[in-house]
């Protein structure tokens, strides 16, 4: 198909061929991404959990747990990596980078440099990491990155999400967005509006519906291809301090606030678990594949602690553990693989946790 150059004269044309085909690619059904991009901060307090020091090599063995699972990369198509991951290697001494492509997947990359305040509101923020962006990519895409990642975080209060944080946050998915194109990286957006609260359901869709309108009129503005583009948003879901609802009822709201939001042009949604529980965000996203209405996207997971907790848990940094962390990891994948096509039965835990909330207030990446 011929896509309007005129548009996208910014991104080489052989390019924008191969941003839509990674771009398809990671939405396939029965695929989804293993978010595995924590900073160096954050796989800290991961490891504290399990009293491991946040040290190279015990980050490094932890990635290497996962990417090495038997069976596991058959229900990944991406994996985020933070840079230090991507320019590792194994004990054996191969590259985290071939792992991922010998086993189909893409290897993706986080871009942001996390967040800061932004003056005069109520503890919102803005997301930094766009200068010297460019370069970045380029030696990214170089190292064999196809995609990559910038978390954007909204929150709902009395008065929030501000018009201001909507505006700058969704000005800076564009700029981000565009400018990873024109270095050959897939863009994932991700506008996460945080879980924390005691909100009900209907303002979150509320909310996410007036982020998602601001962030595709943005990235229109700044001519992103969007067919080469993921989404990465939250699902809809009442606050962290509000009663829970049923799996069908968060598939109904999410997909309605996408189908209102969301262009078709939009090969995939990636959602993120925002601090769900294992199951809990395998069941919502089954629910939401069973769903019988119009979806014109894939609908996949891009899951970071849902997918990692339990076999974090399992091993605690014990070599003997390793084939059980694996075997649990396997079984979180699989069931959110079936989650994408709308056929898990539930209950593949093979540890208890896997209902456990994991949610932090206020969330850092
Ligand atoms: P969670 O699934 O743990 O929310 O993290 C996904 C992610 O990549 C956040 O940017």
């Amino acid at each position: 198909m011929a896509y309007n150059v005129f548009c996208y004269t910014s991104i080489h044309t052989l390019s924008v061929d191969e941003l839509i085909a990674n771009a398809a690619y990671i939405g396939t059904p029965g695929k989804g991404i293993l978010a595995a991009d924590e900073s160096t901060g954050t796989i800290g307090k991961r490891l504290a959990s399990i009293n491991v020091e946040n040290v190279e090599t015990n980050r490094r063995a932890l990635r290497e747990l996962l990417f090495t699972t038997p069976g596991a990369l058959q229900y990944l198509s991406g994996v985020i990596l933070f840079e230090e991951t991507l320019y590792q290697k194994t004990a054996t001494g191969q590259p985290f980078v071939d792992v991922l492509k010998e086993g189909g997947v893409l290897p993706g990359i986080k871009v942001d440099k996390g967040t800061v305040e932004l003056a005069g509101t109520n503890g919102e923020t803005t997301t930094q990491g766009l200068d010297g962006l460019a370069q970045r990519c380029q030696q990214y895409y170089a190292a064999g990155a196809l995609f990559a990642k910038w978390r954007a975080v909204l929150k709902i209060g009395p008065n929030e999400p501000s018009q201001l944080a909507i505006n700058e946050n969704a000005n800076g998915l564009a700029r981000y967005a565009i400018i990873c194109q024109e270095n050959g990286l897939v863009p994932i957006v991700e506008p996460e509006i945080l879980i924390d609260g005691p909100h009900d359901i209907n303002k979150s869709a509320d909310v996410t519906e007036r982020v998602l309108a601001a962030v595709y009129k943005a990235l229109n503005d700044h001519h992103v291809l969007l067919e080469g583009t993921l989404l990465k948003p939250n699902m809809v879901t009442p606050g962290s301090d509000a009663p829970k609802v049923a799996p069908e009822v968060v598939a109904e709201y999410t997909v309605r606030a996408l189908q209102r939001t969301m262009p078709p042009a939009v090969p995939a949604v990636v959602f993120l678990s925002g601090g769900q529980s294992e199951e809990e965000a395998t069941l919502n996203l089954n629910a939401m594949n069973k769903l019988k209405t119009k979806k014109p996207w894939s609908l996949s997971f891009s899951f970071g602690r849902a997918l990692q907790q339990s076999t974090l848990k399992s091993w605690a940094g014990k070599e003997e553990n390793i084939p059980t962390a694996q075997a649990v990891f396997l079984s979180r994948c699989k069931a959110n693989s079936e989650a994408t096509l709308g056929t898990y039965q539930g209950g593949s835990a093979l540890i208890d946790g896997a209902s456990e909330s994991l949610h932090v207030k206020d969330y850092k990446y």
